[in-house]
Parts: C-alpha cells; structure tokens; sequence
C-alpha cells in the first residue's frame, strides 16, 4: 500500500488528468461544431483503442479517464460530502450501469454513429452525472466504480493487466467499494460481495457481453429515417446475440468443474474482445462486410488483400496468448493505505 506523497510521477499523472480532461471538453466542441471530425475522433479512432487500453492498462485508464477526473474534482477540491455509498442504491446502479452499455451501444448504428451532437449530449450528460455523484459520495464508489456504463467492460476486459500503477485519485483508502475493482487482484466482474443483484450483473456481463459484440456487427450503422424493421434489427441482433451467448455460458458453467470456472470466465472475456477486434479493424480501412460501417479511412487500394485476414489472425492470437496463457499480474492499481476509519473496519479486498 502507498501514501500519496509516495507515489512517483505524481504531478506528471495530474498533467495527464488535466490535459484529457480539457481533451474531453475539445472533443464535445468537435462533435457540436464540426461533427464529421469529431464522430471519427470519437467513434473511429477513441473508441477502437478502447478495449485493447481495458485489456493491457486499465489501471491508467483508471487513473486518466476525463469522467474520473470531472467525477472526482468534488473529492480532490474538497466539497465532496464524502457519503458512504448504501447498498440499495450501488444495486441499482449496477443494474442500469448494465442495463445503459446494453442500449447505448445498438443506440449506436441508429442515432449515435452519425450523429456528432446526440454523441455530445450523452457524454455531456455522463460527466454532469460523474460530478454530481461526486459532490456526494466518496471516492469511486458511485460513478466509477457503480453507474458508468463502460465499468462492467472494464472489469470484463482488464481481467490480466500488462502493469499495476499507483491509484493516483484516491489519497487514502476509505474501502469506499469492496470489493475495490482497482485493487483486487485478478478483478472479474464474477468476483463480487455477496449480493445476488452483484453476483447476476457480473454473470449475465460475462456470459452475454461475447454474443452481444457478434450480434452488434451483424447490423449496419442507418442513416436518416428508420423502418420499423430497421429499428428491431439494431436491437434484436446484439440482444439476441447476448442472450444465446449467455445460454452457452450458463450451460458450460453447469458442466465443467468448479476449477475451470475462472479460465472460462476469461475465455468469454477474451471472445468478446477478439470478436471486437476481428470485425472492427479491417473496418476501419475500410474493408466492412456491410455498407455505412466505420470506415475511418479506405486502404483497400494500398493495403495488401491478405491485410483483412492477417489482422484478424493476429488480434485473435494475441489476446488468446494475453488473457488466457500468459502469466497475470496482480491488479489494476496498488490500494493506497487505508485511512484511520477504514483501517479500523478493513479486511482486504
Ligand atoms: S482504493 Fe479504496 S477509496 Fe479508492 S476506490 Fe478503492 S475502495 Fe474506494
């Protein structure tokens, strides 16, 4: 555990809060003012890194991510009221933190891929949402770690980080979220407290998120004005996808012993993000099977015609070898040390 005058490089990781954070602001411009650069920065550039950063270094992420940085202002500059997350309320957090990933992300080839300032307005009203919650509970525990919807990805995807860094946001550990996703070693989202709500959120994610990414893929992004039939498709390919794949998952915990369980969470987790990787690169040099998809630039006149399969060869190897066979590190962060209260009550996370 750390103190946070110890942790080295601190100023240089406040610089990167800081110069995200005013690259967040950028971006909601761009998407506004000049929507076709700000829709390719966002969706054909930020977010195809994304998972690939959740795989290798989520525990930067953790610590750069502008949400986190504007969720966590109110704690840093101290107005935050410091309440203690209740239980109730982090359930039903977890729920429509599920829930929003599962409708934003088919939301996406119906609205959102082409549309810079309906993109703006969700991140606009993401990062009011973070401070507020901020000016309220402690810590991580209500935005980062409870109600954004790319968490549960977070914990899907960061299941065998390349490094742990220090945990630059929080100073002192108030054991604000157990388990503490940043600190827990070898996180997954099937590892939970108790709960029922946590322990069927986690599994359905794990089971479902795999079919889901398939399905998505399965549907062009529409522009302009939609059948109802087009509607359904945008909904029902990714929906469904989850559903099946989440059956697969239930039946293959049921079958295989209990010490296989962990590697076939991982399994799940490393389909999930291949598939991801297996349709989305060679889309975004323009090689989409479907029109309309992402294309970010066309390369297919300069590119080899072997680039779409090697790249997918490649990405999926490489993640099967990384999640699955590779030595894990520990966790996403190191636990700063626990502050006087929290040291009276805390048992490790
Ligand atoms: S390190 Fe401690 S204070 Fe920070 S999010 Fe985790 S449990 Fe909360």
């Amino acid at each position: 555990m750390t103190s946070p005058s110890s942790i080295k490089g601190l100023p240089i990781w406040r610089v990167f809060q800081a110069v995200l954070a005013a690259a967040g602001v950028v971006l909601l411009a761009t998407l506004i003012w000049m929507p076709d650069i700000g829709i390719d920065l966002f969706w054909n550039v930020l977010i195809p890194v994304a998972p690939a950063v959740l795989v290798l270094i989520p525990g930067v992420w953790r610590n750069v991510c502008p949400m986190a940085t504007i969720g966590l202002l109110p704690r840093h500059f101290g107005f935050s009221k410091r309440k203690a997350m209740p239980q109730t309320l982090r359930h039903i957090f977890l729920i429509i933190s599920l829930a929003a990933l599962l409708l934003i992300v088919p939301l996406r080839h119906a609205v959102l891929n082409a549309d810079g300032p309906a993109t703006a307005l969700m991140l606009a009203i993401a990062a009011i949402t973070a401070f507020l919650l901020g000016t309220r509970y402690e810590w991580r525990s209500a935005w980062c770690s409870s109600l954004c919807p790319i968490h549960p990805v977070e914990k899907l995807y960061g299941t065998a980080p390349a490094i742990t860094v220090p945990n630059t946001h929080c100073t002192q550990c108030e054991k604000c979220v157990s388990p503490c996703p940043d600190s827990t070693h070898k996180m997954t989202p099937m590892i939970t407290s108790k709960s029922k709500v946590e322990k069927t959120v986690g599994r359905l994610l794990v089971g479902g998120f795999f079919g889901f990414v398939y399905g998505w893929y399965q549907v062009p992004d529409y522009f302009g004005a939609m059948t109802m039939m087009e509607w359904t498709m945008a909904f029902a390919w990714p929906l469904g996808g989850f559903v099946v794949s989440y059956l697969v998952f239930h039946a293959l915990m049921k079958i295989l012993p209990k010490q296989d369980h962990a590697f076939l969470v991982r399994t799940f987790a490393m389909a999930a993000v291949a598939t991801y990787y297996w349709f989305r690169l060679p889309m975004l040099f323009g090689y989409a099977e479907l029109p309309n998809n992402g294309t970010l630039i066309d390369l297919t006149g300069v590119l080899p015609v072997w680039f779409a399969g090697a790249s997918q060869l490649t990405t999926t190897v490489f993640f099967a070898w990384f999640m699955l066979v590779r030595k894990r590190k520990t966790s996403w962060g190191v636990r700063p040390a626990y502050s006087e209260a929290a040291a009276a009550k805390a048992t490790p996370s």
